[in-house]
C-alpha cells in the first residue's frame, strides 16, 4: 500500500516499515493553511494556537515550520507546555500561556521571557508586584470575559483595573483578548454580542491593541480580525465553519495495518460481549488501533473505514488495542497482514469520523496518541 500517492507525490519517507499504523503530517499543506489565514487577515497579524502539542501533531516540528512561514506569536494553554517550546521558536517570537498566571510560576515565567495572559485581578497584581521587585517591565496580555464565562476579568474587574491602571505601569500589555463560544457559527447571534461586549471592555483600556477571532471567527469577517487571530484547527486542516465546505487543506491523514483476516459462519459472535452476531457469512480484518490510539468507543458498530475507496464497516465494539471490521465488500483477499485501511484520509474526513463517533474534529486530532508511525512530509520548495 503506497501512503504517499494521496499526496500525489512520493516524498513520503518509510521510517519504520511494518508499523500499526502511520500518522501522516502535511507540513506543506499546514504552510498553505497559515498563509492563506494570513492572506485573509492582513494587515492583522495571524498567530498559531500550537496548545496540545498542536492539537496533537507535534508543537515542535508545527512551530517550527510556522515560524519558517513568518509567524511570531505561538500560544498555548499551560505554562509547561510554554517551557518545553520556547527554545524552539525564533528568536524573536512571543509564547503566551492561555490558562494564565499560576502561582509559583512567576519567577521562572518572568526570567524564560514567556508572557501570561492574565485571567482574573489577582493574577494580574502578582504579575505587576513581580515587575516592581525585579525593577523592569514584564510583558502580558489581558483576557477579558466577553461572554463565555470561561477565562478572563469579569465586567466588574475590568472596570475596577480601569481605575488602577496606573499602578500596573510596570506591565507592557500587549493586547487585550477574548475568546468566541460560537465562532464556527456564522448565523449565530452570540459573535456579534460578544463582539460588541468585546469592544465595549476593550474601550477601557485605550490604546492597547486588541485580539479575539479564533479559526472561525477569522471566516466571520473583518470586524472580527482586528490586530491579531489566533487560529488552532483551521492550520491543522480542521473545519472552521459548521455546515459549509472546508475552506482549508487537508494536513493530517491516518492509516493502520490489518493484523487478522478471518471468515466467520452466520450466527458468529464477533469482538467484546459479543455484541455483534453475523447475520450472514463475514469477512472480516483486525486492525490495529483501538481507543488507546484515539478511535473512540462510540465508533463501535457506527463507524467505517475505508480501503481503495471503499467503505469498510466497524463490527462490534473498539477494543483497547484493535478494531475488527467488515471486509466482505472487497474482493476476497484483498487485504492481508500488513495491509493498511484508511481511517483519515480522502475518503474520510476528520470531521466525518467525529461526527461517527458523536464528537468534533478537535477531539479527535488531540486524542490521536503516540503509538502511531508519526511521518512528516517536509515543506517543498513548491510550497513555499
Ligand atoms: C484553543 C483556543 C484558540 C484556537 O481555537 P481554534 O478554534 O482551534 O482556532 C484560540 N483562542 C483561545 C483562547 C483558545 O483557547
Amino acid at each position: 500500500m503506497d501512503i504517499s500517492s494521496s499526496f500525489g507525490d512520493a516524498e513520503v519517507q518509510f521510517v519504520a516499515e511494518g508499523a500499526s499504523g502511520y500518522l501522516t503530517i502535511d507540513l506543506g499543506a499546514l504552510r498553505r493553511n497559515y498563509e492563506t489565514l494570513v492572506a485573509m487577515l492582513r494587515p492583522a497579524r495571524c498567530a498559531a494556537v500550537v496548545k496540545a502539542d498542536a492539537y496533537g501533531l507535534g508543537a515542535t516540528v508545527v512551530s517550527r515550520t510556522l515560524g519558517d512561514a513568518g509567524c511570531r506569536d505561538f500560544f498555548v494553554a499551560q505554562f509547561v507546555e510554554a517551557i518545553r517550546l520556547k527554545d524552539t521558536l525564533p528568536a524573536d517570537a512571543r509564547l503566551y500561556v492561555l490558562n494564565g498566571l499560576q502561582p509559583g510560576n512567576e519567577e521562572r515565567c518572568a526570567a524564560d521571557g514567556i508572557i501570561p495572559v492574565l485571567n482574573s485581578l489577582p493574577q494580574l497584581r502578582r504579575w505587576s508586584e513581580l515587575a516592581r521587585q525585579v525593577g523592569r517591565s514584564l510583558p502580558a496580555v489581558l483576557q477579558v470575559d466577553s461572554g463565555m464565562s470561561r477565562l478572563g476579568l469579569s465586567p466588574e474587574e475590568c472596570s475596577i483595573l480601569s481605575r488602577e491602571m496606573n499602578e500596573h505601569a510596570g506591565l507592557e500589555f500587549q493586547f487585550v483578548m477574548s475568546h468566541l463560544a460560537c465562532a464556527d457559527e456564522g448565523a449565530n447571534l452570540m459573535n456579534g454580542e460578544q463582539l460588541a461586549e468585546f469592544e465595549r471592555l476593550s474601550r477601557l483600556f485605550l490604546g492597547i491593541p486588541v485580539c479575539l477571532a479564533n479559526s472561525g471567527g477569522i471566516f466571520l469577517g473583518g470586524d472580527f480580525h482586528h490586530t491579531l487571530a489566533r487560529p488552532g484547527i483551521a492550520l491543522y486542516g480542521g473545519n472552521p465553519t459548521v455546515g459549509a465546505p472546508n475552506p482549508m487543506e487537508p494536513v493530517v491523514r491516518l492509516d493502520v495495518a490489518v493484523v487478522q483476516t478471518r471468515t466467520v459462519p452466520t450466527g458468529t459472535r464477533i469482538g467484546y460481549g459479543g455484541s455483534h452476531i453475523a447475520d450472514r457469512e463475514m469477512h472480516l480484518a483486525t486492525i490495529a488501533a483501538g481507543y488507546a490510539d484515539g478511535l473512540p468507543r462510540a465508533l463501535s458498530g457506527t463507524g467505517a473505514v475505508y480501503h481503495a475507496g471503499v467503505r469498510l464497516p466497524i463490527v462490534g465494539r473498539v477494543s483497547m488495542d484493535s478494531i475488527i471490521i467488515d471486509v466482505s465488500a472487497l474482493p476476497k483477499d484483498t487485504l492481508t497482514l500488513g495491509s493498511l485501511v484508511e481511517v483519515v484520509g480522502e475518503h474520510q474526513t476528520l470531521e466525518a469520523i467525529a461526527e461517527a463517533a458523536g464528537t468534533i474534529s478537535y477531539e479527535i486530532l488531540t486524542g490521536l496518541g503516540h503509538r502511531y508511525q508519526r511521518l512528516y512530509r517536509q515543506v517543498q520548495l513548491q510550497d513555499v
